[in-house]
C-alpha cells in the first residue's frame, strides 16, 4: 500500500456539498455524535458544523453557530432530528470565541438555563476585554490605529468601519449575554463533564488565544474546530487580545497534532471530515513557512516596513487589490501576526489605544 500523502474525505456527502456550494444534511457520524450545518450568513464558509454528542442524562452541543433564528432553527432541527427537545441539552462547548461558533449560545442559555458552558479560559479572557473594549473604541483610536499599521489615509474610514463597525456589532450581539452560573473555564487536558463519554480538551492557541480542540478518546473522533480545517488556513492574526504571539502559539498548535493517534477522523467547524491529520497540520506549516518567505523577500525590498507595505508585497487569493474592508483589516492582521513572529515591530492592536 502505498502512503497517505493528502487528506482523505470522510463524508462523501459532506466533501460533495462542500464542493457544490450547498448546505449538506445532518449526519450521524459516530455512535451518538451528529454533525449539524448551521448557516452563517453572508460568508464563503457557508456554515459552521455544530456537534451533538449524546451523553448519559442528555446532550451536549458543540459550538452553536451563528446568531439569528434562521440559525437557530437549524440548529433545532437537527437537535430534534437526533432525538433530542432543547431542554435535553446538560452542556455547551464552545472551541473559540468567533461569532460563527459561539452566536447562538445565549439563545441556548435562554432555552435550557441549567446548561453549563464550558470554554477556554482565556476566551472568558478575551470575551470579557471586548465588552470593555467596544465602549473604549473611539474614532481617534481608529485613526490612530489606522497611522500605525501605515495605512494610506484615504484608507482609513474603511477600516475604521470594519474593526469598529464590527467590535461594536459583536459587542451588542454576540457578547451582550452573563455568564451562566455554570460557567467552566476549561484547561489544556481537562475531561468534559459528559456522562458516558471521553472528550478530552486540547489547548491550540492560535486562531485565537483560547482556542480549543477535543479529542473523543472512545471514537477516535478529534473536533478540530477552526485549528486544522480542510482547504483553508485558519486566519491567525485576528485575535487581537494575543497578536503577539499568536503565529508562534498556531504553529506550536499545529505541532502538537502529532499527540494523536495517526488515524483520527477529523470532525472540523467548516469543510468535511477528512482522515490525514498530520499530513494537514504538515501542510498548514509549510503555507506559513511560505508566507514568512514572501514577508522576508518583501522587508528586504523596500524602505516602508509598515503592516500595510508588507501587506502589500505579500500574495493574497483575490490579489492585494482586491483587498477591502474587513478583508482587508484581516489581512492586515495576518500580515502583523507573521511580522511579530519574525521579531519586525508592529503596533499595538488592542484597538484602545488613545489617538493624540
Ligand atoms: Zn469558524
Amino acid at each position: 500500500m502505498t502512503p497517505q500523502t493528502d487528506l482523505r474525505p470522510l463524508s462523501a456527502a459532506q466533501a460533495q456539498a462542500w464542493k457544490d456550494r450547498v448546505l449538506p444534511a445532518v449526519e450521524r457520524i459516530a455512535d451518538g455524535t451528529w454533525a449539524v450545518p448551521v448557516p452563517i450568513p453572508d460568508n464563503p464558509l457557508r456554515y459552521t458544523y455544530s456537534y451533538l454528542l449524546e451523553a448519559d442524562d442528555g446532550v451536549a452541543v458543540v459550538d452553536p453557530g451563528w446568531d439569528g433564528d434562521a440559525r437557530l432553527q437549524a440548529l433545532l432541527e437537527g437537535l430534534s432530528g437526533a432525538g433530542y427537545a432543547p431542554t435535553d441539552i446538560v452542556g455547551i462547548v464552545v472551541t473559540h470565541y468567533h461569532r460563527d461558533h459561539l452566536g447562538l449560545v445565549p439563545a441556548l442559555l435562554s432555552l435550557q438555563p441549567g446548561a453549563w458552558l464550558a470554554l477556554h479560559s482565556h476566551d472568558v479572557e478575551s470575551i470579557d476585554a471586548f465588552r470593555v473594549r467596544a465602549s473604549r473604541t473611539t474614532p481617534s483610536s481608529l485613526l490612530a490605529l489606522g497611522a500605525d499599521l501605515g495605512l494610506p489615509e484615504q484608507r482609513f474610514e474603511e477600516l475604521a468601519k470594519s474593526f469598529g463597525g464590527r467590535a461594536r456589532s459583536a459587542d451588542r450581539t454576540v457578547f451582550a449575554f452573563d455568564w451562566p452560573d455554570a460557567l467552566l473555564k476549561v484547561e489544556d487536558e481537562a475531561l468534559l463533564p459528559i456522562a458516558g463519554r471521553q472528550i478530552r480538551v486540547l489547548w491550540t492557541p492560535g486562531h485565537t488565544f483560547g482556542h480549543i480542540a477535543l479529542h473523543d478518546e472512545e471514537t477516535q473522533t478529534f473536533f478540530s474546530g477552526d485549528h486544522v480545517l480542510p482547504g483553508i488556513s485558519p486566519n491567525i492574526g485576528l485575535d487581537v487580545t494575543s497578536i503577539g504571539h499568536s503565529l508562534g502559539d498556531y504553529l506550536g498548535s499545529l505541532e502538537r497534532m502529532r499527540e494523536l493517534p495517526e488515524d483520527v477522523a477529523v470532525a472540523p467547524a467548516h469543510g468535511f471530515r477528512f482522515d490525514g491529520l498530520r499530513i494537514r497540520a504538515d501542510q498548514l506549516m509549510q503555507h506559513h513557512d511560505q508566507r514568512l518567505d514572501e514577508l522576508r523577500a518583501r522587508a528586504a525590498a523596500t524602505d516602508d516596513q509598515s503592516v500595510y507595505s508588507m501587506c502589500r508585497g505579500m500574495e493574497w487569493a483575490r490579489g492585494f487589490e482586491g483587498l477591502a474592508g474587513f478583508q482587508l483589516y484581516a489581512a492586515l492582521m495576518e500580515t502583523a501576526a507573521h511580522m511579530h513572529y519574525l521579531d519586525m515591530p508592529v503596533p499595538s492592536l488592542d484597538g484602545t489605544r488613545q489617538g493624540a
